[in-house]
């Protein structure tokens, strides 16, 4: 059983593209997965054409539904996986100021996933860009978190704050917390630059990274325009590749 917070507090970094992917790729190998949008652009739910769910996991951190009544079932066209799927919405920014007050804050999600947890080989948890309270939370409930890096100049910049946090959640209210992989993602093997950006995150992260690298694909780019997953929206791409050969070595992992 694992409970992964996908995190980086950089936005745009392929956080969402990463955890619709992998939901998605390791569901067609059989796993039992449960992604829960956790940022309030809800962008993995729409990638899934989820556009108005009824119930939210802003509902769902209020108190005011259940979460097991909240799932949503996603069917992964290309390969018949089915996987399920906890939908975000906009009210859920006010949901974390409210949430920034209560007691326990930081507990919140680690408890609701109690009752659900041993349904699943794989929970996901695609995070916003910022270091708050709901971020706080992915990590509270997690055994480990993948960081997606764009392998852009200044990738490794302002992570540090990132890690910082890990360290502290670790040593508060998650002793188990551990970095399980770092992804880089919209590589471009033609550019020298993305080439020594690449060897620095390896100087700076070693074995944890993988060994897939995601490539710039426009596949990956149009698939959530489409409402679906690089698989079923391109198969042959690149960027359907790629993910493919991440999550077997998330698997080979496990
Ligand atoms: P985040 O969730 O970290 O903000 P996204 O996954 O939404 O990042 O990615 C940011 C943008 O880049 C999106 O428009 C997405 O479709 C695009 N994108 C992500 N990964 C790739 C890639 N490997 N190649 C091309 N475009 C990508
Ligand atoms: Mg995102």
């Amino acid at each position: 059983m694992h409970i992964i917070a996908i995190a980086n507090n950089k936005g745009g970094v392929g956080k969402t593209t990463s955890s619709v992917n992998i939901a998605a790729g390791l569901a067609s190998h059989g796993k039992k997965v449960l992604l829960i949008d956790l940022d309030p652009q809800a962008n993995a739910s729409q990638h899934l054409g989820v556009t108005q769910p009824e119930s939210t996991i802003s509902d769902v951190l209020k108190g005011e539904k259940q979460l097991s009544r909240s799932i949503i079932s996603i069917e992964n066209s290309s390969t018949d996986g089915l996987f399920d799927l906890i939908a975000s919405e906009r009210s859920l920014n006010q949901t974390c100021r409210w949430l920034d007050t209560e007691p326990g804050r930081e507990l919140k999600l680690k408890n609701l996933l109690k009752n659900v947890k041993s349904r699943y080989d794989y929970i996901l948890m695609d995070c916003m860009p910022a270091l708050n309270v709901l971020t706080h939370n992915a990590l509270t409930a997690a055994s480990e978190v993948y960081i997606p890096v764009q392998a852009q100049y200044l990738a490794l910049h302002g992570l540090s704050a990132l890690t910082e946090e890990i360290e502290t959640i670790k040593e508060s209210l998650n002793k188990k917390l551990r970095v399980g992989g770092v992804i880089i993602t919209q590589y471009d093997a033609r550019t020298i630059l993305n080439r020594d950006i690449l060897k620095s995150i390896v100087d700076t992260y070693g074995d944890v990274v993988f060994k897939t690298v995601i490539r710039q694909n426009i596949a990956l780019a149009e698939a959530p325009t489409a409402g679906k997953d690089a698989y079923a929206y391109a198969p042959e791409s690149n960027g359907a590749k790629d993910y493919r050969s991440l999550v077997e070595e998330i698997l080979n992992r496990a």
